[in-house]
């Protein structure tokens, strides 16, 4: 058997920049951002800023620094915040809230679908009382990650915004992935981030760059986010270099988003006609496939590797599957041929 290409559907961090994106990088005028003087810097922030409809943006270098900032800067140590029981903050963040920033987490359930249950939200929030924390911020994902790249209901991030801000309590959207709730409800980002105090999303997933997230508020949250960045280490000298393959994402890499979508529905369609995978392919929204694998789960995770197909294992029984740039139609087609194959050989 010749040797077969390796299929890498781990996550759309993998996706490397393309040839127009590396002109963008090594044509970009650069400055010392620290100073306020990195044009192409300023000219991601001010996209960022506009794209999101809030009136400043500040660039980070990870998803994981945005949220951490937006939690340093809305929030004081002994505070809480609340967020999703599925969430990325509370899952895979290190603990940052509560090592770096002092702020308590309090998760509220995520269904199924990334959704939580309001009543329960208001509940979570705090009175006056001398034992209590101060609850400070909620923050909601969208598109929620562990929930199948579930995107939420405009209405529903409508409907818990207005129920924290009632009780004076802020709201993030951790939005590492809102370019892709956006092309999902042929909405604006705008739109979507509307109802949030702040919003940070995510350069290096879908939209291609090697690096970077861009934390987005108003110019009162935005100066304060630039003096918890500074602290944190996150402050960059001539950080044009990577902004540039920031500004070609937003300028060239929303609109194929799409083709992401198809193609995971195309892969859930196919993994779900196999008898050791559940599936329910009409719950695929974006770009992101979980599913659950029923018999010997760690041999079919092991044998899907060797066949050459890289996906994360999420769990007892869980495997994700992500689309991005680098995965084609074609590549589905042949990731499906050798999971068939696998599955002829198990029985
Ligand atoms: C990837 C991700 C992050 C963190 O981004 P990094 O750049 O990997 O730190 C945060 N939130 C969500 C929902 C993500 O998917």
């Amino acid at each position: 058997m010749p040797e077969r290409r390796v299929i890498d559907l781990r996550s759309d961090t993998v996706t490397l920049p393309s040839e127009a994106m590396r002109r963008a990088i090594a044509e970009a005028p650069v400055g010392d951002d620290v100073l306020g003087e990195d044009p192409t810097v300023i000219q991601l922030e001010e996209t960022a800023a506009e794209r999101t409809g809030k009136e400043a943006a500040l660039f980070v270098t990870s998803g994981t620094m945005s949220n951490l900032v937006a939690i340093m800067t809305h929030c004081d140590r002994g505070d809480e915040a609340i967020v999703g029981g599925e969430s990325h903050i509370l899952h895979y963040e290190v603990a940052s809230a509560a090592a770096v920033a002092g702020v308590q987490l309090r998760a509220a359930t995520n269904d199924a679908r990334g959704r939580f249950d309001p009543a329960e939200v208001r509940s979570l929030i705090r009175g006056e009382n001398v034992h209590f924390p101060r609850t400070a911020l909620l923050c909601l994902e969208n598109t929620q990650n562990r929930c199948g790249g579930a995107v939420i209901a405009q209405e529903h991030v409508e409907e818990l915004a207005a129920l924290a801000h009632e009780r004076g309590v802020r709201v993030h959207i951790d939005g590492a992935r809102i370019f892709n709730a956006a092309v999902a409800q042929g909405l604006p980002v705008a739109t979507l981030a509307a109802p949030a105090d702040s919003i940070g999303f995510c350069l290096s997933k879908g939209l291609g760059a090697p690096v970077g997230s861009v934390l987005c508020g108003d110019a009162g949250f935005i100066a304060r986010a630039r003096k918890v960045r500074k602290m944190l280490g996150g402050g960059m000298r001539q950080a044009g270099v990577i902004a540039a393959a920031g500004v070609y994402a937003l300028e060239h890499m929303v609109g194929r988003l799409a083709e992401d979508h198809e193609h995971a529905r195309q892969l859930a369609r196919g993994l779900a006609q196999l008898p050791m995978v559940e599936l329910d392919p009409l719950r695929i929204e974006t770009n992101i496939v979980i599913f659950r694998v029923r018999g010997d789960w760690q041999e079919f995770a092991r044998a899907l590797q060797a066949a050459g197909v890289l996906a994360s294992v999420y769990g007892e029984r869980t495997m994700r599957m992500v689309t991005h740039d680098g995965i084609d139609r074609a590549d589905i087609d042949d990731v499906l041929a050798r999971v068939r194959d696998l599955a002829a050989s198990r029985v």
